[in-house]
């Protein structure tokens, strides 16, 4: 099947990691009219709770929630995944398919080692899917802007941006995954039940958007340093 092409890919370890690090802000840009996509890297087999299969249809209902244009996942195993070359040249072939000028990655240091490694895949994968020497028989396309989710990082983020309108919506979208957070009987000591969930992630929404004088933010850090313009325009009120 032919992708379409969109503005923004989040890339994602896990299944439900874009819902829960980005998920309000890829409503936003959607209701501004600007189409998003999301790579999952792996399917999701080596959860505690249910299969690649249920994960791959909760996924799909997700993606719908988001109104994201597109949604695939690739098949580097759950729990390994690696920054190999051949992991960058499937990265790379979902880029120059989808030609986004913005890419969203996980933040590059976390617990979870799939975490910090899609970062890092992600990023390479980014600058190889430029070169026009490397040959996947699709266009060279390099993204023109990398951010980095760093919801669950301990770091200050370079800017938030204002989900307010979009947090139930957001909410939805990451209950969609029935198999990792309805109240069930497997895995019931590892995971944090249902009604809890709303609370922590309205609170984590919460502390970011005090960072910036709104209600419900989410937090990104890049690299580069920002370029002004007009120094009258920045946005925040500084007191
Ligand atoms: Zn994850």
């Amino acid at each position: 099947m032919e992708s379409p092409l969109a503005d923004i890919l989040a890339i994602a370890a896990h299944r439900d990691d874009v819902q829960q690090t980005c998920g309000g802000t890829l409503l936003k840009m959607r209701s501004l009219g600007i189409s998003t996509a999301i790579l999952d890297l792996t399917r999701g087999e080596a959860g505690t709770r249910g299969s690649a299969e249920d994960r791959g249809a909760e996924a799909a209902k997700a993606a719908a929630i988001l109104g994201v244009q597109w949604r695939e996942a690739l098949d580097i195993p759950d729990g390994r995944v690696e920054n190999t070359y051949e992991n960058r040249l499937k990265i790379v072939d979902v880029l120059r398919r989808v030609r986004p000028r913005v890419v969203i990655l996980p933040y590059w240091a976390g617990r979870h080692p799939d975490h910090s490694n899609s970062a890092t895949l992600g990023y390479e994968a980014c600058f190889l899917s430029g070169l026009a020497k490397i040959d996947t028989g699709t266009q060279p396309h390099r993204p023109f802007k990398i951010v980095y989710a760093s919801l669950y990082a301990d770091v200050r983020p370079s800017f938030v941006v204002d989900i307010t309108p979009h947090i139930e919506e957001r909410h939805r979208a990451l209950m969609a995954y029935e198999s990792q957070y309805a109240n069930q009987g497997t895995g019931s000591g590892l995971f944090v039940p249902e009604e809890e969930i709303r609370e922590r992630t309205f609170s984590v929404a919460r502390h970011y958007g005090l960072l910036a004088g709104v209600r419900y933010a989410e937090p990104f850090v890049q690299k580069e340093t920002g370029l002004v313009e007009d120094l009258t325009m920045l946005p925040v009120q500084s007191m």
